[in-house]
This record gives structure tokens, sequence and C-alpha cells, in this order.
């Protein structure tokens, strides 16, 4: 469809399928705070046993699952090490420092989007009653959509426990890093994604992202973890009823989502050639379904021009200088070549 809007802001606007609203409309329902929703469930157990946990808990966002799980992991006076651009530091409000009077550690990334060991490890307090208890190391993958190296994760898991850290794992892109490291090691990405969460004491994981549910994040760990995580999520107003309704969109995505996501990542990849080569952009290559652009020079100079012009075409993205696209379900080719060819019309008149 020509005028339809390409959406490529995020992978978060995506519509239930059909068959996703089917599964919605058929789910049995209950009281959750009564334990008593066999949708959420089956949900919770479905990714608890996918990822290799005892225990998970639905949650209606990632913030609310990353801050559960902080809280979970850390008291008052308590530590977390994140990096600089982690969403659990940056780009949740400081929900752990305002909520549960835990103190970040942000350190810088390196290039590849990792947190250096030797740093980490320079981050880490002594007991001295002069610093705060550093409790937890909190990594992300995908980050920016990069994929983290799986050495560097299991690295960066096993110093952390070496020194008495717990080890959480912002998750949101979970399938998204598995089907990346899946495609470069020819393994299958549900064992990726499980050997990914398996170096970590808690895992989040977001449906309403690439896997196309409308709603919903689970926070995995062990049993204990869940049920600390349960009392904060209480805390926090995220006790929600008959949220079977969108558990079942969750466990749909869990179900027939997954193996998509490699065309997502493919898109990105087609979006990045085709822009390649276009003076005064320079193009990150994609790892996933995240494709980041730095406009430069006379680029740079007419970026809100271009702006306005993808969005008269209906093409949407975010960012001025560093515009970012992402792919997702409710994009296809059609929809990436109609952006590179508005995108190239900008920058050939
Ligand atoms: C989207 C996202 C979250 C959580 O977002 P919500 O909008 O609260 O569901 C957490 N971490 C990362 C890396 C994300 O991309």
């Amino acid at each position: 469809m020509p005028n339809t809007p390409v959406d490529l802001r995020s992978d978060t606007v995506t519509q239930p399928t059909p068959a996703m609203r089917a599964a919605m409309a058929a789910a049995p329902l209950g009281d959750d705070v009564f334990g008593a929703d066999p949708s959420i469930n089956a949900l919770q157990e479905k990714i608890a046993a996918m990822l290799g946990f005892e225990a998970a808990l639905f949650m209606p966002t990632g913030t609310q699952s990353n801050l559960c799980a902080i809280l979970s992991h850390c008291g008052r006076g308590d530590e977390y090490i994140v990096g600089q651009m982690a969403h659990c530091y940056r780009w949740e409000g400081g929900g752990a420092a305002v909520f549960g009077s835990v103190q970040p550690q942000p350190l810088d990334h390196a290039p590849d989007g990792t947190l250096p060991l030797a740093q980490i490890e320079a981050s880490i307090k002594p007991d001295d009653a002069h610093f705060a208890r550093t409790r937890l190391l909190a990594l992300e993958n995908t980050l920016g959509g990069k994929l983290l190296p799986f050495d560097y994760v299991q690295a960066a898991t096993d110093l952390a426990k070496s020194r008495g850290l717990q080890r959480h794992l912002d998750g949101a892109r979970l399938f998204n890093a598995a089907t990346a490291q899946a495609a470069a090691l020819g393994t299958d990405v549900r064992g990726e994604a499980r050997r990914i969460a398996q170096c970590f004491d808690s895992v989040s994981v977001c449906f309403s992202k690439g896997l196309g549910a409308p709603v919903g994040s689970a926070l995995c760990g062990s049993r204990e973890l869940i049920a600390r995580a349960h009392r904060i999520r209480k805390m926090a107003g995220g006790g929600m009823r008959q949220a079977g309704l969108l558990a079942a969109a969750a466990s749909h995505a869990l179900d027939h989502h997954i193996d998509r996501l490699a065309a997502d990542h493919a898109l990105a990849q087609r979006l990045a050639v085709g822009l390649a080569g276009i003076d005064g952009l320079r193009v990150e290559a994609p790892q996933t379904n995240i494709v980041f652009v730095d406009l430069e020079g006379a680029a740079a100079a007419r970026a809100t021009e271009l702006l306005a012009h993808l969005n008269a075409r209906g093409i949407l993205a975010t960012g001025l200088y560093r515009l970012r696209f992402v792919t997702h379900l409710d994009v296809d080719a059609g929809g990436v070549d109609r952006a590179l060819v508005a995108i190239r019309e900008f920058f050939t008149h």
C-alpha cells in the first residue's frame, strides 16, 4: 500500500496480527492477583522454561520489569554497575534510585557496546563504610541494536559472580540478540537465547518490541527472586487482574514471531546497503534490526529539512543528526525501498 506510513521509529509500533488477536480473544482469564489467570500462568511457565529459569513474572512494561529486578537484587545503599547508555540507567527516569535508593555506577561503553572488564573490576567497591555496597552487574543485549559478543557476556558475568555480584540482563531484545548470534554460529535461535540468559541471575524480556505483542514483558529468575519481585511489582501497582488477554498475545508471539526476527534483520541490512554511498550519510552496519545513520557536513545542515521531507512521504524515523530506523513485523521490503527512494530523492535535489 503506497500511501500507508512506513513507521521505522521503533519496533514497538506494531499492530497485533489477526492471529494474535484471535489468540487474545480465545484466552481463558482469571484474576492474576489471586494467581488465577491461566493465560498468565501459562506464559510465565513458558518463558521461564524457554530460558532455563525456575520462575517468571509477567509485567506491564520492560521498565517495571527492570525496576523490580534491580530492587529484588539490591537494597537501600546498594549499588549496581551499568552502562552509560543502558536503558535501566538512562531511559527509565532513574527509577532504581528514586524508588529503591539504589545507586547506579555507570561506566562508559566500548565501541562494541561492552563494558570493559577492567572498568567493571575497578568499579567494584571494597567493603568499607565510605562506599555503597556493590551488589549487581546489569548488562543489556542487544544494546542499541548491537549484539554483545558471547565470549564477553560469559567473561563479564563470570567476573561478577567471582566477586559475589548478582547479574541482571535487560534482554528487551534478547531474541534479536539470539537471532544474530545463531546466524553467526549456524546454531538454533532458542538455544542461543537460553545460553545468553543462563549467564545471568535474572533476565527481563520484552514482548512488545520485535516480538510484536501490544504490551508486556517478563522477568525470569529463581523462585526466590521472583517472589521478591512479585512483592515489588505489587508496590509498583503492577498487579493486573485479567491480563491474560495480554499474556495470550505474548504467548502467541513466542510461538510464532521468533523465527521471523531474521527477516527484520535482513530488512535492516537492505536499508543500510541502500543508504551506503549517499554523500553525507555515515551508516553504521546493523547487526540486528536497528540502523543508525549519522548526518555529516552539508547533510547535517539539512537535517530538519530531511525529516520534514521524509514525514511528508510517510516515512517515520527518530533522531535528527543521528537518525534511527528500526525494522519490525509491520515493515516489508516495499516499505524499506520507499524509504530509500525518499532519502535518495532528497539528496539528489
Ligand atoms: C524498550 C526497552 C525497555 C522497556 O521499555 P518499556 O517501554 O518500559 O516497555 C527496556 N530496555 C530496553 C533495552 C528497551 O529497549
